[in-house]
């Protein structure tokens, strides 16, 4: 997608502290930290919401959770929030699907 921020960053268009990729997904650091540990995984496929995800991402979306818990373990963290923001009102700004790792 044009004009997307994260698909730029998956794209290696713009620069980010990649910490995880594989062929689904790219983690990176979030450029606003609110905890010591604040990971965004984000799915190469560019999907604006979680409210947009059809059955063919069930596997993927499972993929997230699973790539946030192990970069939880190795970032030492035991008591983490994994978070979706979906829609303007309840707080997100990029519109394309991320899962936030945030632990202390
Ligand atoms: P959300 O509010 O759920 O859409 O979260 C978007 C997150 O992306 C925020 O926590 C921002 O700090 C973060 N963010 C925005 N631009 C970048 C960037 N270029 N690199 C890393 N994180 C970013
Ligand atoms: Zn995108």
């Amino acid at each position: 997608m044009e004009d997307c921020i994260f698909c730029k960053i998956i794209n290696r268009e713009i620069k980010s502290e990649i910490v995880y990729e594989d062929e689904f997904c790219v983690a990176f650091n979030d450029i606003n930290p609110r905890k010591r540990v604040h990971i965004l995984i984000v799915p190469k496929k560019h999907i604006p919401r979680v409210s947009d995800i059809s059955d063919d991402d069930e596997l993927l979306m499972g993929h997230l959770i699973k790539i946030a818990k192990e970069l939880a373990v190795k970032n030492s963290s035991e008591h983490y929030q994994l978070v979706f923001n979906v829609g303007k009102e309840a707080g997100q700004i990029i519109f394309h699907v991320h899962l936030h790792l945030m632990g202390n």
